[in-house]
C-alpha cells in the first residue's frame, strides 16, 4: 500500500504503525461497512488510538483520496484537535473510568442526536471502565440505529467483561515489527547496543521510554553488570552489590521485574555464546560481549543451565511476595556456590 504522507499526527502514525488494519478501516468505511463497536486491542504504543482516529477522519473526510481521509479539511482538523462536535472521547479519571462519565456521554450525544447525524466515541484504556460504567455502556453501543460508532481502546482485553467483548468487533493489533520497534528506539535516543536488552524487557514503545526515564535503564544495567562480574570472579562483593547498588533503583514491582530480567539474561547471553556462538549482536548485553566470551570457556554448560534454573526460582519467589532483598541475596549466595 504506498500511501502519501500528510501533516496529520495520527494519519501518519496509523498508516506508519499498523498499514494492514488502517487500510481495512478505509475498505470499510467506503464499503459502508462499518460495525457499531470495536475493541482495538494491543500494547501501548502499537497505533490503536491513531488508527480510531484515522478511521474517524475516514467517517467524516469530505476531501478524500483512493479511499483516505485528508487530515487537513476542517472535519478532520477538528476530530485531531478533539473539538469535532460529533466525536467525543472518554478516558480514565484518575484509575477508572466511571459510570458518570458513561452517563455524561449518553445525555451529551442524545441533546446533540441530530436525527440520522452519526456520531462517534472513542473510549481509551476501556479495561479501566468500572462495572457500572462498563454495563451503562452496553445499551448505548447496541443501538440499532447505525448512526453511532465506538471505538474501545484496550491494552488488555481480558479485564473487559465478557458482555462488552461480545459486542463488539475484536481487533488485536500486532506488536510493532522489529525494525520498526528499532526506529522508534532511535527517536528516543537509545543506543543501539542497548536495543537487544531493551526489548527483552518490553516490547511496548511507552514501556520502553519510561524505563529510559532518569536513566533507570543505563544504572540498572551497570548494576548488574557489576554483579555479575563479582559473581563471575566468585567475589562476595556480588552480594553487596545487591543492598548497595541494585535496591536504591527498586521503587515498585516492575523495576523488581526488570532487574530479575536483566539478572537472567546475563547468563541466558553466555549460555547462548557457550551453546550456539551466539555473534555481538544477538545477545542482549552487547557491551559485554567481549568479557562474557571470555569466562565462558571456564565454566561448564550444566553450571549455567543450574544457575539459570536458580534465577528463574526468583520468578516464584516474586510470586509469594517474598521480601526483594531477601530473594536476590539468597540467589547471589546460591549461585556462589555453584561457582564455588
Ligand atoms: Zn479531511
Amino acid at each position: 500500500m504506498e500511501f502519501n504522507m500528510s501533516d496529520n499526527i495520527f494519519l501518519d502514525e496509523a498508516i506508519k504503525k499498523q498499514p494492514g488494519i488502517t487500510q481495512h478501516f478505509f475498505d470499510m468505511v467506503n464499503n459502508n461497512d462499518l460495525s457499531h463497536a470495536y475493541l482495538l486491542n494491543g500494547n501501548s504504543g502499537v497505533g490503536k488510538k491513531a488508527t480510531a482516529m484515522s478511521a474517524t477522519m475516514a467517517l467524516f473526510c469530505k476531501n478524500k483520496t483512493n479511499e483516505k481521509p485528508c487530515g487537513e479539511c476542517n472535519e478532520c482538523r477538528r476530530i485531531t484537535e478533539g473539538q469535532h462536535p460529533d466525536v467525543v472521547f472518554i478516558q480514565p479519571d484518575g484509575q477508572s473510568i466511571k459510570v458518570d462519565q458513561v452517563r455524561t456521554l449518553k445525555a451529551e450525544f442524545s441533546k446533540r442526536g441530530v436525527e440520522g447525524r452519526l456520531k462517534v466515541f472513542i473510549i481509551v484504556a476501556a479495561e479501566k471502565m468500572t462495572d457500572n460504567a462498563a454495563n451503562s455502556l452496553l445499551k448505548f453501543i447496541e443501538e440499532p440505529s447505525g448512526d453511532v460508532v465506538s471505538f474501545l481502546l484496550s491494552t488488555n482485553k481480558n479485564l473487559i467483561l465478557p458482555t462488552i467483548i461480545s459486542r463488539t468487533q475484536v481487533i488485536d493489533f500486532p506488536a510493532l515489527s522489529n525494525h520498526f520497534f528499532d526506529t522508534e528506539l532511535s527517536n528516543i535516543k537509545v543506543n543501539p547496543n542497548d536495543f537487544n536488552l531493551l526489548k527483552s524487557l518490553t516490547n511496548s514503545l511507552e514501556t520502553a521510554i519510561n524505563l529510559m526515564d532518569d536513566d533507570w535503564f543505563d544504572k540498572a544495567k551497570l548494576a548488574v553488570e557489576k554483579w555479575f562480574n563479582y559473581l563471575y570472579k566468585k567475589d562476595y562483593c556480588a552480594f553487596t552489590t545487591i543492598q548497595i547498588e541494585i535496591m536504591p533503583l527498586i521503587k515498585d514491582k516492575d523495576n523488581k521485574q526488570n532487574i530479575i530480567n536483566m539478572m537472567l539474561q546475563i547468563w541466558r547471553d553466555m549460555l547462548s555464546i557457550k551453546y550456539l556462538n551466539s555473534p555481538k549482536d544477538e545477545i542482549d548485553f552487547v557491551d559485554d560481549f567481549n568479557n562474557i566470551n571470555h569466562f565462558v570457556d571456564n565454566i561448564t554448560s550444566v553450571k549455567l543451565i543450574s544457575i539459570i534454573q536458580i534465577m528463574l526460582e526468583c520468578n516464584n519467589k516474586m510470586a509469594i511476595n517474598l521480601n526483594f532483598q531477601n530473594i536476590l541475596e539468597s540467589t547471589t549466595l546460591k549461585i556462589l556456590s555453584k561457582l564455588k
